[in-house]
């Protein structure tokens, strides 16, 4: 379901699921984001997936205010914690 037109759907969250260490974002702290993965806009959050620099993080937004992005890490890491997201093992 990554990369379609009305974007991924996360699933709820497992008890146990990872925490993941939200910061706020550091918008355009980044050279030439670009965006990986995205979930879909019909849910109130939505993240998005970035590669920026040689890293990956995943953004959080709730609303115009509240904007997250998750510890920046490399890119393979990056691809691993967006599935854990979207699968519901990290939130
Ligand atoms: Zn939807």
């Amino acid at each position: 379901m990554i990369g379609t037109q009305h974007g991924t759907h996360v699933a709820h969250a497992l008890p146990d699921a990872e925490q993941i260490q939200w910061r706020t974002s550091r918008f355009g702290a980044y050279e030439r984001e670009r965006e990986q993965a995205w979930t879909c806009t019909c849910r109130r959050i939505q993240y998005t997936l970035i590669h920026a620099g040689g890293v990956a993080f995943i953004r959080k937004v709730e609303d115009e205010k509240s904007v997250w992005d998750s510890p920046p890490t490399r890119l393979p890491e990056g691809e691993g914690l967006w599935t854990r997201l979207v699968m519901g093992e990290a939130r």
